[in-house]
């Protein structure tokens, strides 16, 4: 998702609250300095316009959520989704930073969960390391995720999601749920919040395939 040249974006950044600036500087503080408590931690990687995490948020107030996002103009979307809010949750704070430097921000086993939610499936073999499934991503996972804490993986693109299941296996990683139908598996399904890819693509006719791993 890319919205080009959407004016004002980086102003609205620079003054908004929510918008982590430097996020580099609460390596390891994220709970004791941003949050101010001592609940899990949990972080989108590539939030979108921020629906799934801003919904997540505010159905539990007991975990601290951190969306990332890479482009300004995307995340000028979520900020102001979570202005226009009249009780925006305030157990979640945006940064608008790439993941491939994820480790800059978060300390070893710092993180409780990630979620990845319809990451840009990069098809040609040459750019395959810039999916967030591949090894060098999920290297950087081992170091920031808790040893008990996993990763929620959802697309609609087949040749990510199987591609995505072989890296994670590679990698050492175990499966720990698995479906290629998410919205009729009862099981997997129960309290899925829908992105807004996942809308779309699902209206299209496309199935959501749904991966959790962790080590
Ligand atoms: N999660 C949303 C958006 C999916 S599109 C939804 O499901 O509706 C994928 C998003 O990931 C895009 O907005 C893209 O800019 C972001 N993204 C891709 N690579 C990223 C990276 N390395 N770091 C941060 N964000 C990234």
């Amino acid at each position: 998702m890319r919205l080009k040249n959407v004016p004002g974006a980086r102003d609205a950044i620079e003054k908004s609250d929510i918008c982590i600036k430097d996020p580099e500087r609460f390596k390891g503080k994220w709970k004791s300095e941003i949050f101010k408590n001592d609940n899990p931690l949990h972080i989108e990687i590539g939030m979108g316009k921020g629906r799934f995490i801003m919904e997540l948020a505010a159905k539990n107030p007991d975990i601290n959520y951190i969306g990332m996002e890479m482009y300004s103009s995307v995340i000028y979307r979520g900020i102001q989704k979570y202005e226009a809010e009249e009780n925006p949750p305030r157990n979640l704070v945006f940064l608008c930073f790439d993941a491939t430097d994820i480790t800059e921000v978060f300390d070893t086993e710092e993180i409780d969960r990630i979620y990845l939610n319809f990451s840009d499936p990069w098809p040609k073999d040459r750019h395959a390391k810039r999916r967030l499934t591949s090894d060098r991503f999920l290297k950087k996972y081992d170091v920031i995720l808790n040893k008990s804490g996993h990763v929620e993986f959802k697309t609609d693109n087949v040749s990510l999601f199987d591609f995505s299941i072989d890296s994670v296996k590679e990698n050492g990683w175990n499966i720990d749920g698995l479906t290629r139908d998410l919205h009729h598996d009862d099981v997997m399904n129960k309290g899925n919040i829908m992105t807004e890819y996942e809308q779309k693509f699902s209206e299209a006719g496309n199935p959501i395939c749904k991966l959790v791993f962790s080590r």
